[in-house]
């Protein structure tokens, strides 16, 4: 078969290293019944170990060329294939504790951890690799220069570990950026929501608007309706101090008086 062409546009970088391969098949961890979804599969580094742990498993891959390479060398039965952009995949077919892992095309990372966050109920935990800034704004706590918009909404879905680091080096093209693998596990029913999730999302989106001005003065008509002192929240703080539990409570205080997202 012809060696297959990089395409820049579908973030194809080829994971080559054995080593890193199998750290990654280690901490995925596979069990022979699990239900798994492996997004971008391309010329299949991770799909053939992971599969041989596996009973079958699914792939999402959009390039036509790489789907129809896997079709030659898998079987239909233990390797269905998507071939369709993940972003409009409907995940609700694939039924519950599913477990997602990739190498992600960073191109898409963000819209995708986004649109995976509303499939979170049928979802056990997700592995992915990306681009280590990334995985260091996911896990960032309140107070770091990290904690972003991407934190907050993430931490109020997932428990959210990072793995270990990935060199350059370990793929082929070789990327510019050094990528981390992350284990992501949606909290369970026990957790804090806020009462309206939307104004939740609308309040973090607006406190981070301009991450470097005071709560107060991005918040503009909200700022007088949120009960500062007994939310132990100050005014003059800017949100990469305040904690996911506080936006919730932010969020909940809004909703009292009334504001809707
Ligand atoms: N898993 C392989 C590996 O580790 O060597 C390939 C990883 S490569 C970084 C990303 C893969 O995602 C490519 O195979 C690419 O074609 C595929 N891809 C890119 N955009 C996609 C999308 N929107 N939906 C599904 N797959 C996509």
């Amino acid at each position: 078969m012809r060696a297959h062409q990089a395409r820049k546009r579908f973030g194809q970088n080829f994971l080559v290293d054995l080593g890193v391969i199998e750290a990654i098949v280690r901490a995925i961890g596979p069990a022979r019944e699990d239900r798994m979804i492996e997004i971008g599969p391309g010329l299949g580094a991770l799909t053939a170990p992971l599969l041989d742990k596996l009973s079958s498993l699914t792939v999402i891959e959009l390039d036509r060329d790489l789907a129809s390479r896997l079709r030659q060398r898998f079987s239909e039965t233990r390797l269905p294939i998507v071939q369709a952009d993940v972003l409009n995949v409907d995940f609700s077919q694939f039924g519950d504790n599913l477990r997602i892992v990739g190498n992600l095309p960073y191109n898409i990372s963000s819209p995708l951890l986004f649109t995976l966050v509303e499939y979170a109920d049928q979802i056990t935990d997700q592995h992915f690799m990306l681009q280590r800034e990334v995985v260091d704004r996911m896990v960032a706590a309140p107070g770091s220069g990290d904690y972003s918009r991407l934190s907050v909404m993430l931490q109020y879905r997932y428990a959210i570990e990072k793995v270990f680091d990935v060199a350059p080096e370990a793929f082929d093209p070789a990327p510019r950026v050094t990528s981390s693998i992350v284990r992501m596990m949606p909290l369970p029913d026990t957790r804090v929501r806020a009462i309206d999730e939307s104004l939740f999302a609308a309040v973090v989106l607006r406190a981070f608007s301009q991450r470097r001005k005071m709560l107060r003065g991005v918040l503009g008509a909200w700022t007088a309706l949120i009960p500062w002192e007994t939310l132990q929240i100050e005014p003059t703080w800017r949100a990469e101090q305040v904690s996911v539990p506080k936006f919730i409570a932010m969020a909940d205080a809004l909703h009292a008086a009334a504001v809707r997202a």
